[in-house]
């Protein structure tokens, strides 16, 4: 069988079709304009591509903020983005419409990375799983008991209430707490903290040291609330953070109280790098339209699918 996965990014939407392993067949990357637009190339891609073998069910890992409420009216829908045209637009009922199908399955990109890398990554056999990403924002999602976590929205990670360092001038960046974990941490945070963007400070720079004490103090936190089995840590900062420090760092914050030799001997094997590396997301929506077809008709199947219109 073959599945559909769509990432839906702010500059790009990445489709492919994959298999049940997850692994990647086919694949093309459409830039982001309207919706109308945008959608109508997906389809075309995927109609275009699936005429040997029709699709088993189609997934799509959204950007931005996204109404996850399944008995929500605007479930699907776009709630507020900075992209003008994409505003409460009901990404979800126009891609199934495109797309002719009547279930697409959804969830937000890092919910979406999340099970990727717990079906088909760093995180398979590892339960709970956290995957969280360092980029331009920070995020968070959680595999639990197989499932992604939601709950009243979602898990919102990135808005953790950490200490900030008594050396840390800078007040922090979040439109809603100023410094919280992403209004510290976050790539824009960097740049606004030391005057120019993160590609542009050498390793050397002090700012590293710092990300990687908040991305520490960030993962104790999520250590002592769900317990993950492992961490899984994409988005293009990790590339950047000082790995032995980072573990040195979570360890003296915990100071023995969680006495998992994960934890205490193992570290380097419990927080982990991706390997999917920037696929996360595209394999997560293939993940999404896997689980949906496996589910179809079970008494859970609106977990992950959209009955109807
Ligand atoms: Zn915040």
């Amino acid at each position: 069988m073959r599945f559909g996965g769509i990432e839906a990014g702010g500059s790009k939407f990445v489709c492919a079709i994959g298999g049940s392993d997850g692994r990647i067949l086919i694949r093309s990357t459409i830039p982001t304009t309207t919706p109308e637009e945008t959608i109508a190339e997906v389809a075309g891609f995927f109609r275009a591509s699936s005429v040997n073998e029709p699709l088993a069910a189609v997934g799509v890992a959204a950007f931005g903020p996204v109404d996850l409420q399944r008995n929500s009216p605007t479930y699907g829908h776009v709630t507020s983005t900075p992209k003008r045209a994409w505003q409460h637009c009901d990404l979800v009922g126009m891609i199934a419409e495109a797309m002719g199908v009547a279930d697409v399955a959804f969830d937000t990109d890092v919910n979406c990375a999340a099970l990727a890398e717990y079906m088909y990554g760093a995180g398979r056999g590892y339960d709970p799983l956290v995957y969280m990403t360092l980029g331009t924002g920070i995020g968070g999602g959680a595999v639990i008991h197989g499932r992604i976590l939601h709950g009243l929205v979602h898990p919102e990670m990135g808005h953790l209430r950490i200490r900030r360092a008594t050396d840390d001038a800078f007040p922090g960046c979040c439109p809603a707490h100023g410094d919280c974990f992403e209004g510290l941490a976050s790539g824009k945070a960097i740049a606004e903290r030391w005057g120019a963007p993160a590609h542009e400070l050498p390793q050397s720079h002090a700012a590293w040291q710092l990300e990687t004490h908040y991305v520490a103090l960030g993962l104790a936190d999520i250590i002592v609330t769900l317990s993950p089995r492992r961490i899984v840590i994409g988005g293009g900062l990790r590339r950047r953070l000082l790995w032995p420090v980072l573990f040195d760092d979570v360890r003296q914050l915990l100071n023995g109280y969680v006495r998992a030799k994960e934890v205490t001997d193992l570290i380097s094997n419990y927080i982990v790098q991706p390997a999917l590396g920037d696929d996360s997301g595209v394999i997560g929506a293939i993940a999404l339209a896997v689980r949906a077809a496996a589910e179809a008709g079970g008494p859970s199947a609106s977990t992950f699918t959209r009955t109807g219109t």
